[in-house]
């Protein structure tokens, strides 16, 4: 609602920013609820600043709607009275599609977080934007939208590629030989629920930001290694930052060895030609099919291995830590994550990262900044996908869930 319609109509103006701030109020509970999954109201609270009345009405506001429900407390916290614990419901469901160069995955996940499905369609050629639609459009019946069950409330989609963030223009994605896509007007038209759709890396980061290694921080950065190169995603202010049209954070087209080879974006010596899973595989040895996770590093190195793996990674480490150093000299992140085989990279030396890195970087921004690896593993994209389709929800509850007359309008749209 802009200012001019809030001043609008019989009531005064007042009593729209009033209403105004309720709104705006609703908007946080229901933010900390669903980030936090189960919350106690004291909790809601201090948190929000707002007053134990406040937060009681908007919480049962928020009943209301079937977005949160309270329980008693386990237990009686120590000092005080036990306060009652708000936790968000299953019912509105995000759908979340992910396509790769061979599978497509659509999963929906409810407000509380559950995998309520995940279908992963093994491919053998890159998914066409016509087969993801078909494919998405299935999903979502067989949920039964119009349904009681799940009511799916929007599409988040993580696209493995360059997404115009105003119109939601996939413009180039080379791994799935897409270019100028309109997907999400295909899957808006397709199915009637608004789809919202990001760079997969960005995707990562905002899930990452709200329920993972990110958590609490305000300013982050989020590098995932991929089979098909290095993403990025950048948290500004508690913010997600897409720049201008939503390409930022490309960090792995960023130069780290001006003798390096060519990259298929036509440049010389970018991050992702210079740290890539495939040397550091060979080098583990013919036994791996696989690259260990960060965790099992460890185990996964032994007596004939073990300086093979060391060199190769404290050589590719070296290029990470150019890019790092830019990174944390150019926005001074207070976390950056490491995910995908970037984590495994950092877990076989990460004093040679920490070491080169304060070697590099100013000391001021990087004294603050602290290196995580990414803590989501394999529903990271399902969960930051469905992230993007509940922004509206979380933004403005009371019009935008499904008791709020949403689901009906989409049904009659999607029933004609
Ligand atoms: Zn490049």
């Amino acid at each position: 609602m802009s200012r001019l319609d809030a001043a609008d109509g019989d009531r005064g103006p007042r009593a729209s920013s009033q209403e105004q701030v309720r709104r705006e109020n609703l908007s946080r509970v229901l933010r900390l609820v669903h980030s936090r999954r189960r919350v106690p109201r004291a909790e809601i609270t201090r948190a929000t600043g707002l007053n134990r009345s406040t937060v009681a009405d908007l919480v049962a506001e928020l009943v209301g709607l079937g977005l949160a429900f309270e329980s008693e407390p386990e237990r009686a916290n120590q000092a005080g009275r036990p306060s009652p614990v708000v936790s968000a419901t299953r019912r509105p469901v995000a759908i979340a599609v992910h396509p790769e160069t061979d599978a497509l995955t659509i999963g929906a996940v409810a407000l509380d977080g559950t995998l309520v499905q995940r279908i992963r369609y093994p491919l053998d050629l890159p998914p066409t934007p016509s087969e993801l639609v078909e494919r998405a459009s299935e999903v979502i019946a067989g949920l039964g939208l119009g349904s009681d069950a799940h009511p799916p409330i929007g599409i988040g989609v993580a696209a493995p590629g360059l997404v115009r963030s105003s119109d939601g223009i996939v413009r180039l994605a080379p791994h799935l030989g897409w270019e100028d896509v309109p997907l999400a007007s295909l899957l808006q038209e397709a199915t009637g629920l608004p789809t919202r759709i990001a760079n997969d890396a960005h995707v990562g980061a905002l899930a990452e930001a709200i329920f993972g290694a990110g958590r609490g921080a305000t300013d982050m950065v989020f590098l995932n290694g991929g089979s098909s190169g290095i993403g990025g995603g950048i948290l500004a202010n508690g913010r997600p930052f897409g720049g201008g049209d939503g390409y930022a954070g490309e960090f792995g087209h960023t130069l780290v060895n001006s003798a390096g080879q060519r990259c298929q974006c036509g440049a010389r010596g970018c991050l992702e030609t210079e740290v890539r899973p495939e040397p550091l595989l060979a080098a583990f040895g013919p036994g791996f099919r696989a690259l260990p996770a960060g965790e099992d590093v460890g185990a996964a190195l032994t007596p004939s291995n073990r300086e093979a793996v060391m060199d190769e990674a404290r050589r590719q480490l070296g290029f990470l830590a150019v890019s790092l150093r830019n990174i944390v000299n150019a926005l001074n992140p207070q976390v950056i994550v490491l995910a995908g085989f970037l984590a495994t990279l950092q877990a076989i030396d990460p004093g040679f990262l920490d070491r080169t890195l304060r070697e590099q970087a100013l000391t001021p921004p990087l004294e603050g900044a602290q290196i995580r690896a990414g803590a989501l593993g394999s529903d990271l994209l399902m969960v930051g996908a469905a992230e993007l389709a509940f922004g509206p929800l979380l933004d403005d509850p009371a019009s935008q869930s499904p008791e709020g007359g949403f689901l009906r309008a989409a049904y009659a749209r999607r029933t004609g």
